[in-house]
């Protein structure tokens, strides 16, 4: 009677744990929080032990996940990297935190001709031609992200710095100027200003590196898409000189080859991408996007690499949907090219 009851509880014990974990495994998405994790991890070890196939690996390494650094309301994050590291990854498009004290970012208005992104414009709401413009996440840059970060550091024994914000981009775009990307709310003035000061952190540990500021587009074409501050109608010519105008301007006054070889050759970023079966613009195989829309790089690479100043090159990098959404196929193949590319150019 004692070991029937005893198995009727290990059961029901069973029964439970099953429908915490699978509660658990819904909740996990799309919040892609490592300290999220932490309490649940908690929980778990507290109580009946999860299988842990969704956690914590699927969002971040256990030996880093509970060393990332929060700002205000944990929706910046910054993983710090090794000390040796010449690679900062940014994912300023991947949250989902929507808090109500946070306004959404909708249409500001024109006052003398010129854009004023505030909540406090008049008839806010009914004016587009000054439009907080696509508003959408990145779905999947943050676990794509934590996983190749992961793998570099496998590869290399060095972890890059990883800087995410986890405020969905409605309320805060972490690739845009401030006024734009905030609207001029004090709290989400206050993430942005921390997200940017984690970059600046990383950038003077690193002191001579690479920042891949890490995106999503969700055209058929599925290239990789390398910005460079380079427009597409530049990359569309046959030879590329002028690498002034190139967010990896710096490295580009000491690799000892031109320009051309640099960019779109085949130990480039885009040679070495693909080479590993990724079809990437520019590269040695597909040296402009032709008529393709193609993303230049924006405000985080056009502020954080090293077209105007600075010793930090940067490339946004425009990831197709199948490679973000089977980021467990893909992350180490990426992170390869990354390290290959880093090793011929950065150390
Ligand atoms: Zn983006």
């Amino acid at each position: 009677m004692g070991q029937n009851r005893w198995i009727s509880g290990y059961i029901i014990a069973t029964i439970i744990t099953f429908l915490q974990c699978e509660d658990i495994k819904m909740r996990d998405s799309p919040r892609q929080s490592c300290i999220n994790l932490n309490v649940r991890e908690n929980i778990m070890r507290s109580s009946l032990e999860c299988p842990k196939a969704e956690s914590p690996h699927q969002e971040c390494s256990p030996e880093q996940y509970s060393k990332s650094r929060w700002g205000t309301d944990n929706y910046v994050e910054y993983q710090p990297g090794s000390t040796s590291s010449k690679i900062i990854l940014l994912v300023p498009h991947g949250g989902y935190e929507m808090p109500k004290h946070i306004p959404k970012r909708v249409n500001g208005c024109r006052i003398n001709g010129e854009c004023i992104y505030s909540h406090s414009c008049p008839n806010v709401g009914e004016s587009t031609d000054c439009s907080a413009g696509w508003t959408g996440s990145d779905e999947y840059t943050l676990k794509l992200s934590n996983a190749i970060a992961d793998s570099v550091h496998t590869i290399t024994g060095y972890r890059p710095h990883l800087i995410a914000n986890h405020l969905y981009r409605d309320r805060m775009d972490a690739n845009r100027p401030m006024s734009k990307a905030t609207f001029m709310d004090q709290n989400a003035m206050t993430v942005w200003q921390e997200f940017h000061s984690y970059i600046e952190e990383a950038k003077s540990i690193v002191g001579t590196g690479l920042l891949l500021d890490i995106h999503a587009h969700g055209r058929r074409n599925n290239w990789i898409q390398l910005g460079y501050t380079l427009p597409g109608d530049d990359l569309n010519s046959e030879t590329l000189l002028n690498a002034s105008k190139s967010s990896v301007y710096h490295r580009s006054l000491h690799t000892g080859v031109p320009f051309e070889e640099f960019l779109r050759g085949n130990e480039s970023l885009g040679g070495l991408f693909e080479s590993n079966g990724y079809i990437t613009v520019p590269a040695p195989g597909l040296k402009g996007p032709g008529t393709e829309p193609f993303l230049a790089g924006g405000y985080n690479t056009m502020r954080h690499g090293s077209r105007h100043q600075g010793t930090i090159d940067a490339i946004q990098v425009e990831f197709p949907q199948y490679i973000r959404r089977y980021w467990k196929r893909y992350a180490h193949s990426v992170a390869e090219s990354i390290v290959e590319f880093t090793k011929r150019w950065y150390q």
